[in-house]
């Protein structure tokens, strides 16, 4: 029986910021771990949700609209469809998976302030911030460019120079400019802002803190390292548009700082997904009467364990508001996940991206590495070689070979069915073995120790697969046996399927399928629910990973890898739509033989028809440093009249080709039913497609 303390559970995990795609090291550090969660509760039956969605405001996401020449609404939206797409193909069970931007997170983090105003928890100070007059907006230190004060680097960002590592403020740059538009007219003005009074509320969170004594070590002890060095006002408000408005008179024209209103799109996520059906249960049950679970890096924990709980301890009491909301009962900070020994970087495209993986392995390969090197209490490491060999040696030659031998055993010799059988001794002591795995799971789950869970259910499974060897049906003569070990055998990969189905899914689902049992209740997980005569299906559930796969692996470069842009968000939204467009396949080449190609814009100055093919069209395209004559296919798709003048892209390296008697020197690039390809915008003949 469950063991599991709470009623009720509720489990979060870190809302990714809208802009950009998140790598694997994002996904192992916090969605990955809460989905494995969150389903084994729904096996426990215990009542539960899990919320996620994007974090949408904030100063990135203005930029990134503005240099996509979207609206910051219309960036966030395509970006949050984006992120919900990928999130689909990795499987994540989300209750709801929302966004902070909506109106009921607006709606109560107002309410949650006005409460915390009302109790004087906020402080109005004066701050200086700088001003672009070209622009003519605010912008925070880091978009400001300048000369570093200590080390004279040119290009130093006005909160670190890069090259001395300094923390500076955008002040004490030399020569400011604004990084949006490269202008000068910087000035820098004092306004009054708002401020989170924290040391009010130190003692209260300290005496908090310390009875967390269930919490990871890693988390508790980081939360006391910061209290000890005592709390500072922190300012809640900022000079933007695109934001939740302070709803305080004389402070409208300013919107909450995002790290203030994220974590409370914890709670309107919730309402959210009730009011659209997705969550059965009232929301604020979740929220009012509920073990609250956060799941997330370890750069956010001194976020979750801190300032969180002292934003809800803030708006407590409120005599206007309904703005009581319960605190964190378990913080999980993880460590993090490091790529081949390096650390993950957007910017600079290390590492693997969680919407490129599938291109790669299957979804649940991943979900089974990543859960058996989760950053649970140190940095872990991925790396190609030790993946090929946990998916080879422990997931399929453990599990999936077993799964495969067992079921293809009764296909052969049983026609299929379950044969008649009872548990002989060793089949019983294997029973055994499975109360006392399925009791330690229920341990590690509830102590959110999810490594150790999968390697109870690996080492649970191990003594079933070394049964099977001892007992050796296939040599055995007597039929009363064989029927013994393979009932035995099949009833306990049910178990033991049920048992992986939090970490793996969509491969346990498959496998529950085959075995004609989709039950899916922690409570029948010790019963022999496979009788005589049940139809079963034999099931490869798994393909081993070749060495040539995992060399092509291993040089399969990430689409992110580039190098000039400054933020990383333009760029990796192109790239995304692109891929949408192509199919990837395993067969991976090195970008070096994709520049290989010549490709270069150019406009097409003549077209003919061609004298010898009713296709063809023969035409005269400027590239700029010469005109080309290629012969090209689109006579059955464009009247000339709507080709002319019009910029194409051209293959201008191709050997020349003669095509029914006439010269071709290049290509041009369609696509589909040979619709042309065309810059958006003009260029210069002669630009390089890159
Ligand atoms: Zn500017
Ligand atoms: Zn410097």
């Amino acid at each position: 029986m469950i063991i599991f303390k709470a009623k009720r559970v509720t489990i979060t995990s870190a809302l990714p910021y809208v802009n950009g795609i998140k790598h694997l090291g994002n996904l192992a550090g916090s969605i990955l771990p809460a989905d494995i969660f969150h389903r084994f509760m729904d096996l426990f039956g215990v009542d539960n949700v899990y919320i996620c969605g994007t974090d949408d405001h904030g100063t990135a996401v203005e930029i990134g609209a503005l240099e996509e020449q979207l609206s910051p609404q219309e960036y966030s939206d395509k970006y949050y469809e984006m992120q919900k797409e990928i999130y689909k193909k990795w499987n994540f069970d989300f209750s709801f998976f929302g966004r902070s931007s909506s109106s009921s997170n607006h709606k109560i983090t107002q309410d949650i302030f006005l409460s915390a105003y009302e109790n004087g928890y906020i402080t109005k100070e004066n701050i200086v911030i700088p001003f672009c007059q070209t622009c003519k907006r605010f912008l925070p230190d880091r978009y400001i460019t300048g000369t570093c004060p200590h080390c004279d680097y040119n290009r130093a960002r006005g909160d670190q120079c890069e090259k001395c590592a300094k923390v500076l403020d955008s002040q004490d740059l030399k020569e400011p400019r604004c990084s949006i538009c490269n202008g000068n007219s910087i000035e820098f003005r004092k306004e009054k802002h708002l401020f989170l009074n924290l040391p009010l509320l130190q003692q209260k969170l300290q005496e908090w803190i310390e009875k967390q004594e269930h919490w990871p070590d890693n988390t508790r002890n980081l939360a006391l390292g910061w209290m000890k060095e005592g709390l500072r006002p922190r300012c809640i408000t900022r000079n933007l548009q695109w934001g939740v408005k302070v709803a305080l008179k004389e402070y409208e024209h300013l919107v909450h700082y995002c790290w203030f209103d994220a974590p409370i799109a914890y709670i309107s996520i919730t309402k959210d997904g009730y009011e659209k059906g997705a969550i059965q249960e009232n929301w604020k049950h979740y929220w009012k009467d509920s073990a609250i679970y956060h799941f997330i890096g370890k750069d956010n924990i001194p976020f979750h364990t801190i300032i969180w709980p002292a934003i809800l301890l803030s708006a407590r009491d409120s005599e206007q508001r309904d703005t009581n909301y319960q605190l964190p009962y378990f913080v999980q900070g993880y460590e993090y996940l490091n790529w081949e020994g390096q650390k993950f970087s957007t910017s600079k495209g290390i590492g693997l991206f969680s919407d490129e993986v599938s291109d790669l392995f299957p979804i649940d390969y991943w979900r089974f590495y990543l859960s058996s090197v989760l950053p649970e209490s140190k940095d872990s490491n991925f790396d190609w070689d030790d993946f090929q060999r946990r998916i080879n040696n422990e997931l399929i030659a453990n599990y999936g070979n077993l799964f495969y031998r067992v079921t293809h055993f009764i296909k052969q010799n049983f026609n299929g069915c379950v044969p008649k059988g009872q548990l002989d001794e060793d089949g019983a002591e294997l029973y055994k073995k499975l109360h006392e795995t399925v009791a330690a799971v229920e341990d590690h789950v509830s102590d959110v120790k999810l490594r150790a869970a999968l390697s109870d259910v690996f080492a649970f499974s191990a003594d079933v697969n070394k049964y099977f060897q001892e007992k050796r049906p296939w040599e055995q003569k007597n039929a009363y046996d064989v029927g013994n070990t393979i009932y035995a055998a099949v009833n306990l990969l049910r178990s033991i399927s049920l048992m992986l189905y939090p970490f793996m899914p969509s491969s346990a689902e498959e496998a529950l399928k085959a075995l004609g049992d989709e039950n899916k209740e922690w409570d029948h997980i010790e019963d022999e629910r496979l009788k005589t005569s049940d139809k079963i299906e034999a099931k490869l559930l798994f393909k081993k990973i070749e060495d040539n796969d995992i060399e092509k692996a291993k040089k399969y470069v990430s689409r992110y890898v580039k190098s000039s842009d400054k933020s990383g968000i333009k760029t990796s939204g192109k790239i995304i739509e692109e891929k949408e467009k192509i199919e990837m396949v395993n067969e991976m080449i090195p970008i070096e033989e994709f520049q290989k190609l010549d490709l270069v814009t150019g406009t097409v100055v003549d077209v003919k028809d061609h004298p010898n093919a009713a296709k063809l069209y023969i035409m005269e395209v400027d590239i700029g440093s010469e005109t080309r004559q290629i012969v090209a296919g689109l006579r059955e798709k464009y009247a000339k009249e709507q080709l002319k003048g019009k910029q194409i892209i051209l293959v201008a390296n191709l050997e020349p080709k003669e095509l029914r008697g006439v010269k071709s020197h290049g290509m041009l690039l369609a696509a589909g039913d040979g619709t042309l390809l065309c810059p958006v915008e003009p260029v210069a003949n002669g630009s390089k497609v890159q």
